[in-house]
């Protein structure tokens, strides 16, 4: 078995990633801000169909618009499954569009089926902060943190010994003060509850990577006007290139590449394709997958 994950969208315009974390078909969505469509249409792009059949939960950083797609309340409506939330987003979720009987309020740390340990950590960001996420599935262990001011110690402490990491390099320092933004945005951005910078990113990216286990790590929700993914990535290759094997920057409205590692297999690099079974799948397979059985 292997975890499969791909990241179908990441700026501020939507963001969504889909992380599956066996061979099952099931997976789950780390933010939901582009449409049911996209995401479908994503998957088939990703030629990623074969291990995402079945949408079993979504993890919802927080309820701004480009993590939640008001298009999302009539597909669950529809076709409910578990939006999981900390309590303090609870009350946004449902004004936000949520139908109250699939919104669940997350603790520090459950489980997710019989297979997958969640934990949860609250990080900065705006007034109502944003939630970073770490899975321990059967075969990885994988930390998500997009949209948070800073990264504080709790965060380092959940995320230590995880496999893949998918972690926010929102913004060039120099970029953001030379731009024409409005000077209170840059404060915000640049503040302790705004953004992570490419420096800030490569900083926490070398501390989790010291213990030598993280075998890759996807940059996420890249400013397109203050950044570039060039200097992203090599914000991150300057501090931490010899510590981590593999990087991608996110596109901002394209899938990446699925990734699929197991920590107990030698077929870690989803360009492999004799390694990668997602290529095998049908496009046909999703447009009928997709379409709604319940989930957990
Ligand atoms: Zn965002």
């Amino acid at each position: 078995m292997a975890a499969t994950l791909c990241i179908l969208a990441s700026s501020s315009k939507g963001n969504a990633t889909a992380i599956a974390f066996d061979d099952t078909g099931r997976f789950i969505l780390v933010d939901a801000g582009i449409s049911p469509r996209r995401v479908r249409e994503g998957l088939v792009r990703a030629s990623a169909i074969s291990p995402f059949q079945r949408l079993r939960a979504i993890f919802l950083t927080h309820l701004d618009t480009d993590h939640w797609a008001a298009s999302w309340a009539a597909h669950l409506r529809r076709h409910p499954i578990p939006v999981i939330v900390r309590g303090e987003h609870a009350d946004d979720a449902v004004a936000a569009g949520v139908p109250v009987g699939c919104v669940r309020v997350a603790g520090d740390e459950f489980r997710l089926g019989d297979s997958v340990i969640v934990r949860t950590v609250a990080v900065p960001h705006d007034d109502e902060g944003s939630t970073a996420y770490r899975f321990d599935g059967p075969d990885a262990s994988i930390g998500h943190a997009t949209d948070l001011g800073c990264v504080e110690a709790d965060l380092v402490d959940t995320f230590t010994g995880i496999d893949l990491l998918n972690i926010e390099s929102n913004y060039d320092e120099a970029m953001q003060r030379h731009s024409s933004r409005p000077e209170f945005l840059k404060q915000r951005i640049m503040g302790h509850q705004g953004h992570l910078s490419n420096d800030q990113c490569a900083h926490a990216v070398e501390t989790l990577a010291r213990g030598g286990s993280i075998a890759h790590v996807t940059l996420l929700h890249l400013s397109q006007e203050c950044n570039t993914p060039q200097l992203a990535h090599d914000a991150l290759a300057r501090r931490a290139g010899s510590l981590v094997p593999s990087v991608a920057v996110a596109p901002p409205s394209t899938p990446t590449a699925p990734i699929r590692f197991s920590r107990n297999d030698s077929c870690n690099d989803s360009r492999k394709d004799s390694c990668n079974d997602a290529h095998d799948a049908h496009d046909a397979a999703l447009l009928t997958a997709f379409s709604g059985k319940n989930g957990e």
